[in-house]
């Protein structure tokens, strides 16, 4: 899962960073205001305007740490598995938290996904405890737990939604994927059940609109939009880790990479190389030893007026600065690191020696093509693919070119 942008690390607790999107605190005062404005004094009189305030500021706080013990409990219950959890984001609909990988069985991903909803209930529970035993105290404090019972339960019931990214997609996937035994039928099930639920609410949010009552239709046809693309984008994940799941970089690569002495011209290598032969990149090498590699990217950079005194060596990426990958790498992430560092090639190295050249354009023609040769194939997947963690050279040059 890619971390959400505008974050920022607040905590760590039980060794996993707790980050806070932006958007988030837009929402913190979003919910105090229209508890210090709305919610308290229409259902408390006589507080003062500062105490309204003040009590719904600490409400809206600590809703905060309930959405956060919610996200620990599936933190926690997926390292009790095994499952390493890096990081938990809190943004606009609550949290997410971050796992390492897939679960491996449907009982596992059962158990993750309900810990979620099952804890927001239980906080509800002691929250209503709290407040029946506090009705003849203090109302601020009784208003508080009251509201953070009633709370607990919509956040238990929203997330219940069964449609991805939601506890529920992931609770309806794992009961699907015992049934079945297949991870890709599960997925397809609860990415369809996940889209029908996002058209539903955003059909229901047209109604709202047209019967006047826009916060609401605004409301439904965001969420309901919010969970269309979510539940797309994980049919997306599961087409693309069921097609490169399996295949390492030495698989994508090819190894009939063109080669170009240091002082050959700008305009040399555009003439014989790109224009010639389709070469979008080639690679500048002295004596065996690799010295960077020239891209159509660098040449743009180029004025076309110098290209033929202009020496392939001074303008080419050097080797240095070149992100490459191991032979072993997953394919999978070769493409998550080239659409990350908007790269359009990785040279690949075994024992720090180059042994080929992905493109870009390459590992998704590759794509296109397994999709539509086998775009109904199901064999063999009782498990999600999950090639092994393999981390990606770096581009400190450790590794040579
Ligand atoms: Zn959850």
């Amino acid at each position: 899962m890619e971390s959400v942008g505008g974050s920022f690390r607040v905590a760590r607790v039980f060794g996993i960073d707790i980050e806070i999107n932006l958007s988030w605190l837009l929402i913190l005062v979003f919910i105090t205001w229209t508890l210090a404005d709305g919610v308290f004094p229409d259902q408390y009189d006589g507080w003062s305007t500062w105490a309204y305030w003040v009590v719904g500021a600490i409400s809206a706080v600590l809703l905060f740490v309930t959405v956060l013990i919610h996200e620990l409990a599936h933190a926690l219950v997926a390292k009790r598995r095994g499952l390493p959890v890096p990081k938990i984001t809190l943004f606009i609909f609550g949290g997410v938290s971050h796992l390492g990988r897939q679960p491996r069985t449907a009982g596992e991903e059962f158990a993750v996904a309900a810990a979620g909803p099952a804890t927001s209930f239980v906080i509800a529970g002691v929250c209503a405890g709290v407040a029946v035993a506090l009705l003849n105290g203090n109302e601020k404090v009784q208003a508080v737990f009251a509201y953070l019972a009633s709370i607990n339960v919509l956040l238990g019931v929203f997330n219940l939604i069964p449609g991805f990214p939601l506890d529920g997609g992931r609770v309806l996937r794992s009961i699907a994927w015992n049934r079945t035994h297949s991870f890709r039928r599960a997925t397809r099930l609860a990415a369809g059940v996940g889209e029908l639920i996002a058209y539903a609410l955003m059909v229901g949010g047209l109604f709202f609109l047209l019967g006047g009552f826009v916060w609401n239709g605004v409301w439904f046809l965001f969420i309901g939009w919010f969970l269309l693309g979510a539940a797309k984008a994980e049919s997306q994940q599961l087409q693309l880790d069921t097609i490169l799941g399996r295949l390492r970089a030495r698989n994508v690569m090819h190894d009939a990479f063109v080669t170009v002495p240091p002082g050959i011209s700008v305009q040399e290598v555009v003439d014989d190389y790109m224009v010639a032969n389709g070469e979008r990149a080639v690679v500048v090498a002295n004596d065996g030893s690799v010295a960077g590699i020239l891209t159509v990217s660098d040449v743009q950079r180029v004025p076309r007026e110098q290209w033929p005194q202009t020496p392939a060596q001074r303008v080419m990426t050097p080797r240095e600065k070149v992100v490459t990958v191991g032979s072993e790498t997953p394919a999978l992430d070769v493409l998550h690191l080239l659409g990350e560092r908007r790269l359009n090639q990785l040279p690949v190295l075994e024992g720090g020696r180059m042994v080929g050249l992905i493109t870009r354009r390459e590992l998704l023609d590759r794509v296109q093509l397994a999709e539509r040769l086998a775009p109904e194939k199901d064999a063999g997947d009782e498990t999600p693919p999950t090639p092994p963690p393999a981390e990606p050279h770096g581009q400190d040059g450790r590794d040579g070119a």
